[in-house]
């Protein structure tokens, strides 16, 4: 059921970009649009996620439940390495962004750098996935208080180009090219994607997450906003 939900969700922004829909949603299509849509699918979709997981290409464990405070960890995978790229260190998330980082890497991530750079990704700099705390300038929790969410810095590739979102976000060379594809990518993939043009929190990383709302902040929010 996972996977139907997964493939399912990905062929329906693929067409929908195709066709240049009109949902909000689907604004991740264009490469200057604020997207919020709202509610998320419900969480039964992960419903037997870790055997899900198996099926793909990434090394993982399994991670105990545990709680802090209101912060938790549940369904949660300890990720070294996804498909071609290692993680900088060992990073626990939920199984459910697991799956999404898989999906990504395939079909957002390596296309990309093969592209734009000339060589595959193959280790992931990133700053964190749990961190039991509220979202930044925010009083309710972060999705890293359930290590839903990882925040990735710098790309490198096998031939040792460095991409770093805090120096070449902007930049209009290959590596500025690269990282926007790669922004706009994710708002295709996972729930919740902030980026250097979201607020000064995110300068330096992208910010993707699982959780319920969805949302693409690849450039300043629209002040019209409610
Ligand atoms: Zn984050």
């Amino acid at each position: 059921m996972l996977a139907q939900w997964f493939h399912g969700f990905r062929r329906t922004i693929n067409l929908a970009c195709s066709i240049g829909g009109t949902f909000a949603l689907l604004s991740a299509c264009s490469s200057d649009v604020v997207y919020d849509s709202g509610k998320a699918p419900p969480g039964q979709v992960y419903e037997n996620c870790q055997k899900y997981l198996r099926q793909f290409d990434l090394d993982f464990r399994p991670v105990a439940d545990r709680s802090t405070g209101a912060c938790r960890i549940r369904d949660a995978v300890q990720v070294s390495r996804i498909g071609q790229a290692k993680l900088s260190r060992p990073a626990i998330m939920t199984c459910a962004l697991a799956v999404q980082l898989s999906e990504f890497e395939t079909v957002v991530l390596q296309p990309a750098a093969k592209r734009t750079l000339g060589s595959p990704i193959t280790t992931i700099h990133h700053y964190g996935t749990y961190a039991c705390r509220n979202a930044r300038s925010k009083s309710r929790l972060s999705q890293h208080a359930y290590a839903n969410a990882i925040d990735i810095g710098i790309l490198e590739t096998a031939s040792g180009i460095k991409t770093s979102v805090s120096r070449h976000w902007d930049e209009a060379g290959s590596k500025g090219e690269f990282l926007k594809t790669v922004g706009q990518g994710a708002c295709t993939l996972f729930h919740g994607v902030l980026g250097p043009d979201s607020d000064r929190n995110h300068q330096d990383h992208f910010h993707f997450d699982m959780g319920p709302y969805t949302y693409c902040q690849l450039r300043p929010v629209d002040p019209r906003r409610p």
